[in-house]
């Protein structure tokens, strides 16, 4: 059989809640996956081994384009490929962001501050932590805190509360200023929890999933999506659909399959002889993903003793500024050296090594992503323009000698040595050198295909695209600006609320 109410494409953070929502409603549903099954996958399931998908069968192996921002570096852009989708390789940290950060999708998109998103948020997780009105209990994605006992996770808590921030008890409530234990899509008995284990694999009886299958065009009816073209088993397959398609296949490939689909920059479509069918200019544009230091690194005094958990623990969250209205930095320890390859070749990482990575969540910078062929395959041009706002930079640099501070205070005595990288204290120039070498990506690439009320946002407020009926997109292409969090969260959020607005459009 070929014919479903829905096709919906990628199983990962956006597309497993809007394929089961749909399914749960009645609806007939096919997803449409690129790559493998990820269930009973050991490294999977390991959350200590998440950093070793990045590279190989489970991941896309996208990178960025270099500029001399980064030091002409090349960086990786990992998107994981595999049911569940980035949630099935990603470092497990669930984090919900603040209000404000919804406030703002809602100024151009109405409907999406955070009163309209909290039940969505809600609706996603399990959380198995200290109740909390604001969590959610019955959700599919289990939440958990972390094993705290580990001498990094102490001593990242009373450093931060050192340094005057104060001790959060949960970074998912109203206001995550401060240190905190992180939340981790880990389920209680210590695996990974991927989006396609708690929304698709309890109802895989009654859904159609075809694995190793790749989307390539979405075909029309007048105005209206009523098939999807695949590449499965070596050979072209058409799917039809009786009520519409959901692109879920992330930042980087649902725009891709929009303008292989006519839906694009007339430019864009133009370079690559594509035909036309709905004037996009916004499709690829305001790409943004959160710059991350990777990462300071400190000699410890004594061995860090046997990883716990995905290998981190705890957020630091706090302003670069105090006149900031809102936190824009984010640091999370890592329990074992950490960094780029330019920090490899700079710095001395051997022995007794601990490492906090930056995060700046405030960023500014916006990119793009476009074809460089039309071949489902061919390279995409991935250009994020890390550090072009000079905010973003001015941020990071005041981070990391806020953390080169930390690790100096009495909480930090019973593990720290000496810095390692940078390996002295720096200051000024030294520490914009050290942020352009160790400049990487968050993993967080968002906004490819922004909805909006106006109207050249490619993807209207309630998700359809605009000038077709029956195609939407549910995943972090959407994202108009990108959130100060983590992006798995807000994914499984906008997926939940995807089916929502579907259901009824129908
Ligand atoms: C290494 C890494 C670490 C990260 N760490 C964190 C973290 O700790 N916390 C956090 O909140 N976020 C993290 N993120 C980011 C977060 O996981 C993503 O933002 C989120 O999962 C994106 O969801 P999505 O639905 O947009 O895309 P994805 O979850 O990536 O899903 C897209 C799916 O579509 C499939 N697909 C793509 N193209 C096609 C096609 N043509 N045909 C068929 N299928 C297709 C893909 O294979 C994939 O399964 C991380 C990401 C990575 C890669």
């Amino acid at each position: 059989m070929s014919t479903y109410d829905y096709i919906v494409v990628g199983s990962g953070s956006g597309g497993a809640p809007v394929a089961r929502r749909l399914l749960d409603a009645g609806a007939d549903v096919v997803v449409v996956e690129a790559g493998r099954s990820t269930f009973g996958v050991p490294d999977i399931e390991d959350p200590a081994s998440w950093f070793g998908l990045q590279s190989g069968a489970w991941d896309w192996g996208h990178q960025y384009q270099p500029t001399p921002r980064v030091l002409d570096r090349d960086i990786s852009i990992p998107r994981g490929k595999g049911l569940g989708g980035s949630s099935a390789t990603n470092a497990m940290m669930w984090y919900r962001g603040v209000p404000a950060d919804y406030d703002r999708w809602d100024a151009t998109a109405p409907g999406w501050g955070w009163d309209d998103c909290l039940p969505a948020f809600q609706a996603c997780e399990t959380w198995h932590g200290a109740a909390s009105p604001t969590r959610g209990a019955t959700g599919p994605m289990h939440i958990t805190p972390p094993d705290p006992n580990h001498p990094l996770t102490q001593a990242m808590l009373d450093g931060g509360r050192d340094m005057g921030l104060p001790v959060n008890a949960d970074p998912n409530g109203p206001e995550p200023l401060g240190v905190a234990l992180a939340n981790f899509n880990i389920a209680p008995d210590g695996k990974r929890w991927t989006s396609a284990q708690g929304y698709l694999e309890p109802v895989m009886d009654r859904l159609t999933v075809l694995t190793q299958t790749t989307a390539t065009e979405v075909l029309f009816t007048g105005d209206r999506a009523t098939g999807l073209r695949v590449f499965r088993n070596g050979t072209e397959q058409i799917l039809t659909a009786r009520k519409g398609v959901v692109l879920s296949a992330g930042a980087l490939e649902t725009p891709r399959i929009l303008m292989l689909s006519g839906i694009g920059p007339e430019a864009e479509l133009a370079r690559h002889r594509l035909k036309c069918r709905v004037l996009a200019q916004g499709v690829g544009d305001n790409l943004q993903d959160h710059p991350l230091v990777r990462a300071l690194n400190f000699r410890a005094n004594r061995p860090l003793g046997p990883m716990k958990g995905n290998g981190g623990g705890t957020l630091t969250i706090w302003k670069s500024d105090d006149a900031l209205a809102q936190a824009d930095l984010l640091a999370f320890p890592v329990q074992g050296r950490s960094g780029v390859p330019a920090l490899w070749d700079a710095y001395d990482l051997d022995g007794d090594v601990f490492a906090i990575g930056l995060g700046v969540m405030r960023s500014f910078s916006k990119g793009y992503v476009r074809l460089t062929g039309t071949a489902p395959d061919a390279p995409l041009e991935v250009q994020p323009n890390l550090l072009a706002d000079p905010r973003d930079l001015k941020a990071l640099m005041s981070g990391v000698e806020f953390l080169q501070d930390m690790v100096a205070t009495q909480g930090f005595a019973p593990l720290f040595k000496d810095y390692a990288a940078p390996d002295t204290k720096v200051s000024g120039k030294d520490t914009e050198t050290f942020v352009r070498r160790a400049c990487s990506t968050f993993f967080h690439c968002v906004g490819t295909a922004r909805m909006g009320a106006d109207d050249d946002a490619p993807v209207t407020p309630r998700l359809a695209v605009r000038g077709t009926t029956g195609l939407w997109v549910a995943d972090a292409s959407v994202i108009p600006e990108i959130p100060a969090c983590h992006t798995h969260a807000p994914v499984t959020m906008i997926g939940e609320r995807a089916a929502q607005f579907i259901l009824e459009t129908i």
